[in-house]
């Protein structure tokens, strides 16, 4: 795993921003029926860290976090 750059991990800049206000997203636990829909398009559940959108839903995993540096194309 060492051709993953340390800032795709646990950094703001590789996570999602919201769909909805493009605020800043927290994740969140998966439900059951995210983990089914995991197995065909991998996503992650985020939440918008801003209270008047408060918008919950899937986001695509950020490509540098999903498949390694050279099994790309
Ligand atoms: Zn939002």
């Amino acid at each position: 795993m060492k051709s993953i750059s340390p800032t795709a991990y646990g950094a703001v800049s590789g996570r999602p921003r919201c769909p909805c206000c493009n605020g800043a997203t927290n994740r969140i636990a998966r439900r059951w029926v995210d983990m089914l829909t995991n197995i065909f398009v991998p996503v992650r559940r985020y939440r918008c860290r801003e209270m008047r959108c408060d918008w919950e839903g899937n986001l695509r995993n950020p490509p540098s976090a999903s498949l390694p540096t050279g099994l790309r194309d």
